[in-house]
């Protein structure tokens, strides 16, 4: 049988202010931000998709901003560093560049071979990694101000602390098509396609405390699947798993169900069309709210909820 997943989809966190979201992402790191709307379950707040060049899944780290929202901690049960894929000679522009804005950084270390990793956080908090390798064939989002050659090409890893990974592990392998593709003391890396932007570190972590949800943690990680046949064949594997899946949602840009993993992280399968150009054109994603059908009666009461947000800050160059 065809794959169903096929890695990674999408990484979605909590933030505690818009501004600062937007600066740290779009700003610094040079992300761009392709779909700006609301938390369809929560329309008060923010939903932000920031991205490559249209958002392919792989790339996609989306942020709910809370303003004010208290600081969560990280833990096990939760996905605590998402890490970012850059080409290995992007190392000295990248921590100088985050040295120009004070980003503290830990030194850089070899992890699984010729794979140099950084660490740093953002203003929340959340777990951040830059990970400098050759392998990875994605073209960065050249943004205008980080050169071409040195952007960030979307997702490296995810990495998600368990108390025990066997149950998790059984999961990605049995229902989720990962495989197991590398180990290295407590951590287990498993992939649905063996590339850059597809991996998912276990790392057992039984002393940890667990992890408390807030700004600066992940609220899930969601696996891409081809289509919305291929999204209900999974979803009958997390059934008959009994994880109680949610039934199918429309999130407008793809349609999605929810389960919770037996470590305690929220996964979803998300679908890898149609994408976020079906409510603006590729050029100009990002640049204005967009409210799905349900939300768009009530467009002026949102707009004036929501604080107003400034892109393309000149700090940033
Ligand atoms: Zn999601």
């Amino acid at each position: 049988m065809a794959q169903l997943i096929t890695g990674i989809h999408h990484i979605t966190a909590i933030a505690s202010g818009a501004q600062k979201n937007i600066d740290f992402y779009c700003g610094i790191l040079g992300l761009r931000l392709v779909k700006q709307t609301v938390n369809f379950d929560a329309p008060e707040v923010y939903h932000f998709y920031y991205g490559d060049e249209t958002g392919n899944p792989g790339s996609i780290l989306t942020f709910f901003p809370y303003e004010g929202l208290i600081k969560g901690r990280h833990g096990k049960g939760m996905l605590n560093t998402t890490a970012f894929s850059v080409p290995l000679h992007a190392l000295d522009y990248w921590l100088q560049r985050l040295k120009r804005y004070n980003i503290a950084c830990k030194a850089p270390y070899e992890r699984f071979e010729q794979e140099v990793v950084v660490y740093f956080e953002d203003e929340d908090g959340l777990g951040l990694e830059m990970i400098f390798n050759d392998k990875d064939s994605r073209p960065g989002y050249a943004n205008g101000y980080i050169p071409g050659e040195y952007a960030v090409k979307g997702f490296y890893n995810a990495e998600i602390w368990e108390e025990g990974y066997e149950r998790t592990a059984g999961l990605l392998t049995e229902q989720l098509d990962h495989v197991l593709i590398a180990e290295k003391g407590n951590r287990f890396r498993f992939a649905a396609t063996d590339s850059p932007g597809n991996y998912v570190d276990v790392v057992c972590s039984p002393d940890s405390m667990r992890g408390l949800s807030g700004s600066g943690t992940v609220h899930h990680l969601a696996f891409a699947t081809p289509d919305k046949e291929t999204q209900l064949a999974v979803r009958l594997k997390i059934v008959k798993r009994m994880l109680n899946p949610t039934p199918v949602l429309d999130r407008n840009y793809f349609t999605s169900i929810y389960f919770r993993e037996p470590g305690g992280v929220l996964f979803e399968v998300a679908t890898s069309g149609p994408g976020f150009a079906i409510d603006e054109t590729g050029d100009h994603l990002g640049e204005a709210l967009k409210l799905p059908e349900q939300f768009e009666p009530r467009r002026e009461e949102l707009e004036k909820k929501l604080k107003p947000v400034k892109f393309n800050d000149e700090r940033y160059k």
